[in-house]
């Protein structure tokens, strides 16, 4: 598929593109946007997995954006849940963060609740429940969307979710996505559009979750955006380029055959067959709605 002009362009909007930079060897990270660019990929949000990574997706995205112009880059930060469990609250930090996240390079915050696999000790949760609240509030506050990750925690954060939501006012909560979705089932997802969430992130699960399917089924298009995660969350259909193959192995990851913002042709693709509409249809609206959300 080939797309030239912008309103055909596929909005990728969760991709960490920093496992793929190395700052002694841009080639590899220059080498898959011209890919993304071939393929009809435009804009990416790059969001942290650590405190540490968002400086360094700081600096990424202001060279590669420096550098090129065909493909946009646009950073996310934010204070990962999975390492908030371990951080005290601080006020600090925090300011380390407000101050990141007022540069224009910067569309979003990402927060959230991630309970997963591990047993939280109280104090843990309790971190992560004040760091996620810290968040939103920052969002809130400089005006700035929000990307949620939610993971094993629904009941947690519709109690939290209420409680930031009277704290800050309905009208002050920030436009939200939620990304990786996987409700429970689609009467959860009326429930989130009615707490004011607007956006679900949409990607490689879309293959092998019967759930996600049927939700997307259901869900209006106007509140579906496109992501990969990657390199996380390969579709089984996906072929990893080589020289992303051979990126890996040189640096010693352990992840094999990970997944890249490539994958997104597919994913919209499928998306189409499920809602039985033109991929061209789901391209458009879900990029518009990427603008609207992050306002680019
Ligand atoms: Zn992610």
């Amino acid at each position: 598929m080939e797309v030239k002009n912008n309103e055909m362009a596929i909005f990728e909007t969760h991709a960490h593109l920093d496992f793929f930079y190395d700052e002694e060897n841009q080639d590899v990270l220059k080498r898959l946007m011209d890919d993304c660019e071939k393929s009809g990929i435009s804009r990416l949000v790059i969001p942290p997995i650590s405190f540490e990574s968002n400086l360094r997706i700081a600096h990424m995205v202001n060279e590669y954006n420096k550098n090129n112009e065909e493909v946009k880059l646009y950073q996310a930060v934010g204070l990962h849940p999975r390492e908030a469990i371990n951080v005290m609250y601080n006020k600090n930090k925090m300011e380390q963060l407000q101050k990141m996240c007022a540069s224009e390079q910067v569309v979003a915050v990402k927060t959230g609740l991630d309970f997963c696999k591990t047993k939280l000790q109280q104090h843990q949760r309790q971190n992560q429940i004040t760091w996620f609240k810290e968040n939103v509030k920052m969002a809130s506050c400089l005006n700035k969307p929000l990307i949620l990750h939610i993971r094993e925690a629904w009941n947690e954060f519709k109690v939290v979710w209420e409680e930031v939501t009277e704290e800050l006012g309905r009208e002050n909560l920030p436009t939200t996505v939620i990304h990786c979705f996987n409700s429970r089932d689609y009467e959860e997802t009326i429930e989130l559009e009615k707490g004011g969430i607007s956006y679900f992130g949409i990607g490689g699960k879309i293959f092998t979750d019967p759930i996600l399917r049927e939700t997307v089924r259901h869900l209006e298009i106007e509140n579906i955006v496109l992501e990969t995660d990657s390199p996380y969350l390969n579709p089984e259909q996906y072929v990893t380029p080589k020289y992303i193959d051979d990126f890996m192995a040189e640096i010693s990851s352990k992840l094999k055959n990970p997944n890249t913002p490539l994958s997104l042709v597919i994913i919209a693709e499928e998306i189409a067959r499920i809602k039985e509409m033109e991929v061209e249809e789901v391209i458009k609206f879900t990029s518009k709605n990427a603008e609207k959300l992050f306002k680019v």
